[in-house]
């Protein structure tokens, strides 16, 4: 059989999935190891369900290197449903600041206003409204009665990416960092330490949109107010081993692949996620060095903030815009539209996306520029 290589798909999420995991779902569909069964239709209280529960569990914990004082949840509702869902479990009504860094710390902050006292400690917004830096950690005005303060630490929309995440304590705050990291976990590792609650939805870097994760430090349990619904109360997910009502069961089998997939990933003499974050370096460095180099195309963000995930790029001349996705298109590089708030263009480069797929995006960058130029 010979397979006809597949595109590129440059998809800001839902979002590409190693094709291996692909391929090993698609073999196991009708029959997973000789249970008789697809995933899909096992019961998530059988043995079958529950060593695939038990593995992605494990392997996760594993790659990420969570401490025990953590508990990880598979849930839902998403990242927007996470916005709602922390802080009726975190705030006791109380105090939330929030750093405002891009479009999604936006959302957060507006949707925790329904459950909370928010404040937005720093906002890094240029006067046109525009994130493209970050605001330094030294600026931030932290409340010492926040019950929080939430961060994203990769902006999907507008590129930009903590390179490190905030010591609240050296900051003079014992208040826990909550972290939305949808569009960059497992991309890079992550210092604990610093984390009270991790959130991350599953469709841009691990599979299936469906599956929300959430790791939570121990003492942040049993907080939540009583118009928390139980499905969303950390607590109760907490003591039902993510099984208080059904989990998402075919998207957790997908992550558990990916999990596997990330720890025999090799590159650079690398394995796992070592190896993935540096080809994550690798790729992102390629692309955003074409991109300084050239004078058609551009990337606003300051070079410290930039995201190695999600990288926004505009025409200096923006009537060339739907040539430019045509062509792309043409040459198997889907998806490459940019976000209408930002508008241009955005590469979106997760774990899945080979080198060879942003090498032929920045030949693609140098042709189209020889072209038009
Ligand atoms: C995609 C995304 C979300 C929203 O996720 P949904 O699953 O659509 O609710 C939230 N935060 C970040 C950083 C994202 O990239």
């Amino acid at each position: 059989m010979t397979a006809t290589p597949r595109p590129f798909n440059f998809s800001a999420g839902p979002a590409a999935v190693p094709e291996e995991v692909l391929t090993q779902v698609a073999a196991e569909m009708l029959d997973w190891q000789g249970s008789g069964m697809s995933v899909m239709e096992m019961s998530h209280r059988g043995k079958e369900f529950g060593a695939i529960h038990e593995a992605a569990l494990r392997d996760l914990r594993e790659l990420l290197q969570i401490p025990s004082n953590f508990h990880i949840l598979f849930m839902q509702g998403g990242g927007l449903g996470a916005n709602a869902i922390v802080p009726m479990n975190l705030s006791r009504g109380g105090a939330v600041d929030v750093v405002q860094t891009g479009v999604w710390s936006r959302k957060s902050a507006a949707e925790a206003r329904r459950y909370a006292d928010v404040r937005i400690a720093a906002d890094s917004a240029t006067p046109e409204g525009r994130y493209e830096s970050l605001p330094a950690a030294s600026t931030w005005q932290l409340r010492p009665d926040a019950s929080y303060v939430h961060v994203c630490s990769n902006e999907t929309i507008d590129g930009l990416e903590f390179q490190q995440l905030p010591d609240l304590k050296a900051l003079g705050s014992d208040a826990p960092l909550v972290v939305d990291c949808s569009s960059h976990i497992l991309s890079r590792s992550m210092d604990w330490s610093r984390v009270g609650l991790a959130f991350g939805g599953a469709q841009k870097n691990i599979g299936p949109a469906g599956l929300t994760l959430v790791v939570i430090r121990d003492d942040l349990l049993g907080r939540a107010l009583p118009i928390c619904p139980s499905a969303f109360n950390y607590q109760t997910v907490a003591d039902n081993n993510s099984m208080f009502n059904t989990p998402p069961t075919f998207a957790i089998y997908v992550a558990g692949l990916v999990f596997q997939w990330i720890r025999r990933f090799q590159y650079a003499g690398k394995t796992g996620l070592a190896a993935i974050e540096q080809r994550n370096i690798d790729k992102a460095t390629l692309l955003y060095q074409a991109l300084d180099g050239s004078s058609m195309f551009t990337n606003r963000v300051a070079p410290e903030a930039r995201s190695r995930m999600n990288i926004p790029f505009f025409l200096r001349d923006e009537r060339l815009n739907d040539d430019f996705l045509a062509g792309a298109k043409a040459r198997g590089l889907l998806q490459l539209k940019g976000h209408k708030s930002v508008g241009g263009m955005r590469a979106s480069i997760y774990n899945a996306m080979p080198l060879e797929g942003v090498q032929a995006l920045v030949s693609y960058l140098k042709d189209f520029e020889t072209q038009h130029g």
